[in-house]
Formats: structure tokens, sequence, C-alpha cells
């Protein structure tokens, strides 16, 4: 996006304190949208909530705006209480999936309604900040535009704009790129990224897409039913997911139901097929949990062609070019076992390896 003064020179910009969830619940109804949601945003941060449809990512950001009021618990922004505080006197700037642009108004227009009730931050004037917004989003040669004429990444642009014209001190982000096609939205989430970071304002993104959450975040919480199944960094979140959920919604994984056998620190997949380095049993670097049943997973980038300390005879089902690999459907003793390699398998029978430090455990529930 455009060259702009706009960084750190202002009274929201320099957000004071992050957001924080205690033990939020919120219900409609007998139906209970969010369940004990405990979260803490650090100022500066770039939080995403994750998970599929109804998982509760909207309500949190809408009860963190204060839309939703919750049933208990509590939501803090910059240090204090908001508790019975009206959205717009929160000091938060929210953009939308479906743009939300008024139709009547220009660019210029929109964002200068982001100023209504309140002056901009810093020393400059309205119009200054508006004009300064558009440079930043990248929007200074389309301001007298309408939005009916613009794309629907100009108008996300002047979206986000107007959320940020009044300084706030949060941003809240819910799926603003996901009516967008996905090259589009990749490049945006770039722009996103990189605007949030020159002002450093604490923003709280919401998305479905789990690619997306991993690319764009300093931290991710994962939501399911209501819940949060884990909070991490995205690099934590690949690499030692907490729960099954969360192994299987944030990138491919292979997930086995596994036992633990013996001195419980070896682990056995099915009843009759063993992933072994010895032919019984895969012994694992971390120690396990507990004795008996267990989830663990193997990511398909971890899986290869030929034995490693372990070695299953497969069979090939299915092969997909994705462009800079290959993805791999075997079946294996009943399984489905999926490996992403550099090249296509030769022959129908093949064997998969996979070593004892690329096994997860992970909680079964
Ligand atoms: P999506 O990705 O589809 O937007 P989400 O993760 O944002 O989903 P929410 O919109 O927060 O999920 O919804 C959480 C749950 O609360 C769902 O079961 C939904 O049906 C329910 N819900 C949300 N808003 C209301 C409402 N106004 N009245 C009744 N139920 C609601």
């Amino acid at each position: 996006m455009g060259e702009s003064s706009i960084g750190g020179d202002t009274r929201g910009e320099s957000t004071e304190g992050g957001v924080g969830l205690e033990d939020v619940s919120v219900t409609f109804g007998d139906v209970p949208a969010l369940s004990d949601v405990t979260l803490s945003v650090a100022e500066g941060e770039f939080f995403t909530l994750v998970g599929p449809s109804g998982c509760g990512k909207t309500t949190t950001l809408r009860t963190v705006a204060g839309f939703e009021t919750p049933t208990s618990g509590s939501v803090r922004i910059g240090g204090r209480d908001v508790a019975g505080l009206p959205p717009e006197q929160r000091d938060v700037g929210i953009v939308f999936q479906n743009y939300a642009l008024f139709p009547h108004m220009t660019v210029e227009e929109n964002v200068a309604y982001g100023l209504r009730y309140r002056s901009p931050p810093g020393d400059v004037g309205p119009d200054e900040r508006v004009a300064d917004l558009l440079e930043l989003v990248d929007m200074a040669d389309l301001t007298d535009r309408r939005p009916e004429s613009l794309s629907g990444g100009q108008q996300q642009r002047a979206a986000l704009a107007r959320a940020l014209a009044p300084g706030p001190d949060v941003l809240l982000l819910d799926e603003p790129l996901s009516a967008l096609d996905a090259r589009l939205r990749e490049q945006l989430r770039v722009e996103v990224r990189e605007i949030q970071r020159e002002l450093g304002i604490t923003t709280i993104y919401v998305t479905h897409d789990q690619a997306e959450a991993l690319a764009i975040s300093d931290r991710i919480a994962v939501m399911n039913d209501g819940r949060i199944e884990q909070i991490g960094t995205p690099e934590d979140v690949y690499r030692d997911p907490a729960t099954r959920f969360v192994a299987e919604f944030v990138g491919e994984n292979n997930v086995f139901d596994a036992r633990v056998d013996g001195d419980g620190r070896t682990l056995t997949i099915g009843d009759d097929t063993i992933v072994s380095i010895d032919d019984e049993t895969i012994e694992l670097p971390q120690s396990l949990p507990e004795r008996g049943e267990l989830t663990v997973c193997v990511r398909p980038e971890d899986v290869h062609f030929g034995p490693g300390e372990t070695a299953l005879s497969a069979t090939v089902e299915h092969v997909e070019f994705l462009g800079d690999a290959y993805r791999v459907h075997c079946a294996w003793n009943g399984r489905s076992i999926r490996a992403r390699t550099q090249r296509a398998p030769e022959g129908e029978n093949v064997t998969l390896g996979f070593d004892a430090t690329d096994v997860t455990v992970v909680r079964s529930e």
C-alpha cells in the first residue's frame, strides 16, 4: 500500500493496553454461542480467531465491540472493564466481510464518516487525516469514486481506512477478505498486515481459513463449538496441536487412533498393524501422556516414499499434482494416509516411511 506519514504520530495508534476476555459466555435463547472464553490480546498484537462456521468467532468479536452482551464473564479493552459501554464508546474500529460502505457517498466521504463522533488523532485536521489514510490504503487516486464503481478489494481498503479514521485503540476485522478471489485475498492480507504493523494497532481478526490465519497472525486462537481449543503462535499450533480437533483443522494431517503399550513410551497404531522400528512399535522421543488409547498425527509432508524409522506397506489410491508437490492418497491396512512428496509414486504398491520425531501425540477428546 502507499507511503504515508501516519504511523506512530497519533493518539489512537499508540494504544494503551490490549484486549482481555475472561470466562466470557454468550447465549442466544437456549443456544450457547460462547462458553467460558478466556483470551488476552497484547497491545499491538495481531490476534486471529479461526475455526469452522458457527464456532463463535463473530460472536466473540461482536462481544468485544459491544454488540453482544456476555451472559457471564468480563471484557477489558485497554485495561478497563467495558461492561455496559456502547460500541461507539469502546474505541474500536470494525471492518466487516460485506464492505458496508455507504453507497451514496464517495470513498472520501465514507472515510470522513469514520470521524463523525471524534476528531482525528494527533495534530491533523479531518481532511488531512482522510487523505493520509487513503494514501495508506493505496486509494489516493480513487477518492471521488462511489462504492458501486470499486472492486471488492478497493471497497475493503476504503472500509479499512474508514475504520482507522478516528484512531481506534483496537481494530476488529470480521472475515474482511473472504468475499475476494484467492489471489487478491493473498495480496491484501500482506497489505493488511503491513498497515497493522505500521500503526502498531492491536488487532483481532476473524477467519474460517486456517491458511490465512497461519500466514497473517502473531498468535491464533482455534475455536470449536463456542470454546477455545488452543491459543498459540502459528508455528505452535501447526507443529504442536493440543487436541485432535486442532490437528485436523489446522493444515493437513494424518490422524490415527493409537495405543500406548509396554513401558509407556511405545506406541501401536491399529489392532494388527504396527508402525515400527522393530516390527512391533514406534518409540517416541516425547514421553507419552499415559498408557492406553490416544491420538497421534503425522503431517503428510513428513511421510515419504521408502522406509524411515517406520515402513508401511501401502497402496496408492489417488495422486493429485499440486504444482510444488504431489499429494498421494494411500490406503494402509484399512486406513487412509496421505503423503506430500516431490515425486510421483512409481507403481501402485509403495512403502511409506516417517520418523518417530515427526509423530505428535494429541488429546483424543
Ligand atoms: P461463521 O464463520 O459462519 O460466521 P462464526 O464462527 O462466526 O460462524 P457465530 O456467528 O459467532 O459463529 O455463531 C455462533 C453460534 O451462535 C452459532 O450456532 C450461531 O447459529 C449462533 N448465533 C449467532 N448469532 C445468533 C443470533 N443473533 N441469534 C441466535 N443464534 C445466533
